[in-house]
């Protein structure tokens, strides 16, 4: 667990979102440190996506204030959070008509201006990171989905993220292949890799997170390290939530 005194890399206060007349999150408040390993679950609309997506502006938020990396977020801090936050999807998101190599030298050549071969070499670092650098020049549909979702991560990596977030990542995997992103996910957390996970891999929670969250209806209804809140959930929700998963 990171230093306690340092500054929160990520502060939300008092946020709220809503679709029309429905609020999808409630008065949310979080803090992550530096280093911090947050993973998030809860039952389906919950509003964990939501959360994930406020925090890169996926999705602007009607009320409070997210502060991330010293800067509050609005329409006109977008180009500082996308260079900060990185995010990895359940479908992957790959671009199909390009290459893995291609996909991961995309965002560093337009966004941060490396050239062709600075891009390449950075790309092949972190195909190398996640394990696949012969899969380099293959499309996406030619490979499994462990291995598109642990390009996706390597794309993410390219950009060189100070926050990554992920959405439930292995939602999407056959259950043989939820291993290997999985493993791929500890060794970036503990590379000390801020990182908030929507997951419901509990095993996974128990090995890297420092916290974890519950929600519920838009709120966050437990809070607290993995060993407290499994052991002892405060709420009957999240007692009853890890009943059924468990
Ligand atoms: P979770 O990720 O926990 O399953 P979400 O954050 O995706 O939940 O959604 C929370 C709630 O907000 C759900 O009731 C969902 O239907 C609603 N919601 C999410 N995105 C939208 C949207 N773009 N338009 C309308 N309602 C949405
Ligand atoms: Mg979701």
């Amino acid at each position: 667990m990171p230093d306690a005194d340092t500054a929160p890399l990520i502060s939300m206060q008092g946020v709220s979102k809503f679709f029309d007349e429905f609020q999808a999150l409630k008065d949310v408040s979080l803090c992550v440190k530096e280093g911090e390993r947050v993973v998030v679950c809860g039952p389906s609309g919950s509003g964990k996506s939501t959360l994930i997506r406020c925090i890169n502006r996926l999705e602007a938020h009607e009320a409070g204030d997210i502060v991330v990396d010293g800067v509050t977020l609005s329409d006109k801090t977008l180009d500082h959070i996308r260079g900060t936050v990185g995010m990895v999807f359940q479908q992957f998101n790959l671009f199909p008509h390009l290459t893995v190599l291609e996909n991961l030298t995309l965002g560093p050549r337009r966004a941060l201006g490396l050239s062709e071969e600075e891009a390449e070499a950075r790309a092949m670092l972190y195909l190398e990171r996640v394990r696949i650098p012969d899969q380099a020049n293959k499309l996406p549909r030619q490979l499994s989905g462990g291995q598109q979702q642990r390009v996706a991560i390597a794309r993410s990596l390219c950009m060189e993220p100070r926050i990554l977030l992920f959405d439930e990542p292995t939602s999407a995997l056959d259950p043989e292949m939820i291993a290997e992103v999985l493993d791929v996910m500890v060794e970036l957390a503990r590379s000390g890799m801020t990182m908030i996970v929507v997951t419901h891999e509990m095993g996974f929670a128990r090995k890297v997170a420092d916290t974890m969250v519950f929600m519920d209806k838009g709120e966050i209804v437990e809070i607290g390290p993995p060993e407290q809140v499994f052991k002892a959930p405060k709420s009957a929700r999240f007692a009853t939530f890890l009943n059924q998963i468990l």
